[in-house]
């Protein structure tokens, strides 16, 4: 069993009901009670394409399932909220990464983790702290020396729907 971290973005159709519909079907791969969604938050998209803003969170949970099978489970969540892959960085009923399996470094052609991106994301590190902030990454840096007040300010925290 792992403790693992998963990022959730979307910014259509009611992105943030996308999230938590999100969350409840993460909630069945969680073994017993370790499930844990952090607040929403909203944030401006990343890259050139416009698009409407994304709703983000963080959840975490202990699983028995392998990282490819868990990749798996979480694909198969994309598509049932209606992803569609068009555009690099496109807009997205639901984008769900994974961002660490344990401590583990994990390199495959399907699945990198630690998830390339998340020391650099704001709307990653900040729920990220939210719900682990005594968090140390595998690279062996320390959350809170990651999340700073400039990061903050990026987002907006959403109140609960
Ligand atoms: P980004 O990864 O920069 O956030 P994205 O989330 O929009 O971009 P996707 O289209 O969701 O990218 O995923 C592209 C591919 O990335 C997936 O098909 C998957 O196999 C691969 N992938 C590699 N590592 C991960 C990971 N840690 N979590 C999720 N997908 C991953
Ligand atoms: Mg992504
Ligand atoms: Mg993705």
């Amino acid at each position: 069993m792992v403790t693992v971290f998963v990022a959730l973005g979307a910014n259509l159709q009611q992105p943030q009901q996308q999230i938590m519909q999100a969350a409840q079907a993460l909630a069945t791969l969680a073994e017993g009670d370790s499930f844990k969604l952090s607040p929403c938050y909203r944030s401006v998209p990343m890259g050139d394409v416009e698009q409407p803003d994304y709703v983000n969170a963080v959840a975490c949970f202990d699983t028995s399932l392998p990282p490819l099978e868990l990749l798996d489970a979480l694909q198969a969540i994309e598509n049932n909220q209606g992803r569609v892959r068009i555009l690099h960085w496109g807009p997205r009923t639901l984008d769900l990464d994974l961002l660490l399996y344990g401590q583990q470094h994990i390199k495959l052609p399907r699945l990198t983790v630690p998830h390339y991106g998340m020391k650099l994301r704001s709307f990653v590190l900040v729920p990220l702290f939210d719900i682990a902030p005594k968090l140390i990454l595998p690279c062996g840096t320390a959350l809170t020396d990651l999340v700073t007040q400039s990061l903050r300010d990026e987002l907006q925290l959403l109140s609960p729907q």
